[in-house]
């Protein structure tokens, strides 16, 4: 009975009554409690879960009522995800204590399709970081080798489901951070267009770039949940219309890659391998795989981190020790209330990069460093656009390496910057993209996985048609 592989396969059992949503939420339960010292979990909602799912089985055996297109899917938050009447504190201390007053849209929309939330996942603090280790709860370890990184900054998220604590999982991405975590751990993660998903109720981290996302276990899971959560919202005049359906067409499909990207000096040659061998494998399939030069690779962080760190540091500057969660005591005036809660709630990379985005910001600055990099990010945007007049895809590695061990990359925060080259470009840009998992590493049997994008708006296209994947 368990595990339960997709939607499909929950829907078929609780309709034939081999199972229920109780049984379904106590085996994910035993999961969480099998798994606790890998540290995804911040918060476990055990008893409302359990509540839930009763008053869902009380439904379905009294045959009367809607059943949700998400019934009884479970579903963990990430701790960046509001829903009201629940902690919510983007993995920092600077908002221990804090609880949510009202529900992102997103969640507002699952729980109207009969979905149950089980709990709050690790992540870096406000999203920041590439494995995190930058939580205020501490780092989230890797199931498949747990003195190595989860990847982040969802990186909960992405442990609670390759452990089969839930179905699926909301994250968040910025610049990687569902596909690059879902990669380290060998599961699926989706980031929509920007726009497709309302980001009312997902705390600001680079509200330009910042998109909620989805891991799960199968792309046809991870389409309904997005359709679910889509569509436009008072709350967020940046929120899309909605989304026309998108049907399977079989058939060959034309897929460029960058061997620029492939053959880049930092990439780890059992993934450069793995890649190859897959887009190999594609084209006896009989898709069309080319190769197509992109010569704005080496652009694509410094274009990331000044323009994130410039939004960051404006989104974080409400957090002031007055009015949300921690507040320094022993402050002797108000500039030392600020002062002290700030200097005390914040960890050392989100100060860091308060005050890169601070300086490049900065009058005499800013044109030499935002305004520049705005610019290159519309160059980088066109560039990628253009590509999908001839390509319906475009695939590259998710990560240029494999979960590295702890305390790997902390010592040179830009070495961890580094590792997210092939990610940050669909949120520059953005466009859809999602991580696939393809293969183990050949020597140390880490996941690896095989990132898609398509073109604006084409989200539900990606996840109906992609190559290989069924
Ligand atoms: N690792 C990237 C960063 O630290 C991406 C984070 C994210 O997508 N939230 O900015």
């Amino acid at each position: 009975m368990f595990p339960i592989r997709s939607l499909d396969e929950l829907h078929l059992q609780l309709r034939a009554g081999q199972t229920s949503c109780r049984a379904v939420v106590e085996y994910h339960l035993s999961r969480i409690e099998q798994s606790r010292a890998l540290n995804a979990f911040i918060e476990i909602w055990a008893d409302e879960a359990l509540a839930r799912a009763d008053e869902l089985d009380a439904r379905l055996a009294a045959g009367n009522g809607h059943m949700g297109r998400l019934f009884g899917a479970v579903l963990s938050l990430k701790d960046n995800i509001c829903y009201a009447g629940h902690g919510v504190t983007a993995g920092s201390r600077i908002l221990s204590g804090f609880r949510s007053l009202y529900s992102a849209t997103a969640v507002e929309r699952l729980l109207a399709e009969d979905a149950i939330l089980i709990g709050r996942t690790n992540c870096d603090e406000f999203g920041m970081g590439s494995s995190n280790e930058n939580s205020a709860y501490g780092p989230v370890r890797n199931a498949d080798d747990p003195e190595r990184v989860s990847g982040g900054s969802s990186g909960g998220a992405a442990v609670s489901v390759q452990t089969d604590c839930c179905l699926m999982a909301l994250g968040s991405d910025t610049g990687g951070s569902v596909r690059q975590p879902a990669g380290f751990c060998g599961v699926w993660g989706f980031k929509p267009t920007y726009g497709r998903i309302s980001r009312h109720g997902l705390i600001a981290y680079g509200s330009s770039f910042d998109q909620i996302g989805i891991l799960g276990r199968h792309p046809a899971d991870l389409a309904v949940c997005l359709d679910v959560m889509s569509g436009p919202d008072a709350f967020d005049a940046t929120a899309l219309p909605a989304a026309a359906p998108a049907e399977a067409q079989p058939g060959p499909q034309k897929i460029a890659y960058f061997p620029e990207a492939i053959e880049h000096e930092g990439i780890d040659a059992g993934v450069r391998a793995l890649t190859l061998d897959y887009l190999d494998q594609l084209r006896a399939q009989g898709h069309q795989v080319e190769p197509v030069h992109f010569d704005l690779l080496d652009y694509l962080i410094p274009t990331y981190y000044v323009l994130t760190t410039a939004e960051a540091s404006s989104n974080l500057a409400r957090y002031d020790g007055i009015r949300y969660g921690y507040r320094g005591p022993n402050a002797a005036n108000l500039e030392e209330t600020y002062l002290k809660s700030r200097s005390e709630g914040f960890g050392a990379e989100v100060k860091r990069r308060i005050l890169l985005g601070t300086y490049v910001l900065s009058s005499g600055y800013y044109d030499a460093y935002y305004g520049k990099a705005q610019q290159a990010r519309r160059l980088i945007r066109d560039r990628l656009l253009v590509l999908f007049n001839d390509y319906e895809l475009i695939a590259m590695p998710v990560a240029p390496g494999v979960a590295w061990r702890f305390g790997e990359k902390s010592a040179d925060p830009v070495a961890a910057y580094l590792s997210d080259i092939y990610t940050v470009l669909a949120n520059l840009a953005g466009v859809p993209a999602i991580a696939q998992p393809i293969g183990r590493h050949p020597e140390n049997g880490m996941a690896v996985g095989l990132q898609w994008m398509a073109a604006p708006g084409a989200d539900n296209w990606l996840l109906k048609n992609l190559p290989g994947a069924f």
